[in-house]
């Protein structure tokens, strides 16, 4: 049986990575995805497509997203498709320059697009929901956010202040908004990565030292795959998470642990 049968789920950074993977996993189960990106997406509708599934690509540059564009996304979505059910904040970016020369730009364009951009996207999907959206849904149904969050959420990292602070404000803004909104069948939660193989992390897989020390610190053993995030996301969208709220759950081989 497909979970997310007639429900919408949308995912920033769908074009690869754990946005890719993702997609793929809501898709199938089910869910006419839409995915949010700079890109054409690259790839995601043609695997979507194989899977006999649904997408719908948006072009949308998170780097400039105002509330007033995010709101705009999210009436483009519900027109198309009816509704939001699930709304996944995956995109992200990385910028890597010591503290004392970090510039300021990087420090901007990794704090719109990691923290800010997420939470006008959760801004406007409960504007929806609020104003409307909830009582055109079926019943007992609920608007489900989980954000993608990081290890450094929880620690400082290296070489990576803006980031750092961006993932640590997921986890805070993911916390904050679960307050306000638990109480009106919204779940708020987010997913803390470990070290996980994408392009994100090439730069550290591709560096012998920093590469050995990582694995060596993973329980598991092993860096994660995409497909270990997207099960996780899956699950905190599904019913049998419905009295998790405002959770920062790290899916890390163990990382935290040790
Ligand atoms: P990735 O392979 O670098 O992919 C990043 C995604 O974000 C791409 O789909 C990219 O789209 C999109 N994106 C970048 N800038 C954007 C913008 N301005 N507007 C819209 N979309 C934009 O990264 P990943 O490793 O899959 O990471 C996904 C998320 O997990 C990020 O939030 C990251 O911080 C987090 N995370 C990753 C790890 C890890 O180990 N990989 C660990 C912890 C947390 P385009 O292709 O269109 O550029």
């Amino acid at each position: 049986m497909q979970r997310f049968a007639n429900q919408t789920a949308v995912v920033t950074g769908a074009s690869r990575g754990l946005g890719q993977a993702i997609v793929l996993a809501f898709a199938r189960e089910g869910a006419h995805v839409v995915g949010l990106g700079v890109s054409d997406n690259g790839d995601t509708a043609e695997k979507v497509a194989a899977l006999g599934g649904k997408f719908t690509s948006i072009h949308a540059d998170l780097a400039q997203l105002t509330q007033a564009a995010a709101r705009g996304l999210v009436s483009r979505i519900t027109a198309a498709t009816g509704r939001v059910d699930v709304l996944v904040n995956n995109a992200g970016i990385i910028r890597r320059h010591p503290a004392a020369e970090f510039p300021e730009e990087d420090w901007n364009t990794v704090i719109q697009v990691n923290l800010t951009a997420p939470f006008f996207l959760c801004q406007a999907v409960a504007q929806w929901w609020l104003g409307g959206g909830r009582e055109s849904s079926p019943a007992g149904t609920r608007l489900r956010i989980v954000n993608i969050a990081s290890m450094l959420s929880f620690q400082g990292g290296i070489l990576v202040p803006a980031y750092t602070a961006s993932k640590s404000g997921i986890a805070g803004i993911t916390k904050a908004l679960a307050c306000e909104w638990a109480g009106e069948r919204i779940n708020i939660n987010a997913v803390a990565p470990g070290y996980i193989a994408t392009e994100n992390t090439l730069p550290l897989r591709n560096d012998e030292t920093r590469n050995a020390a990582i694995l060596a610190r993973i329980p598991e053993g092993r860096w994660g795959e995409p497909a270990d995030i997207a099960g996780t996301c899956v699950f905190l969208a599904s019913p049998e998470a419905d009295y998790l709220n405002g959770a920062v759950l790290n899916v890390d081989g163990g990382w935290l642990a040790r």
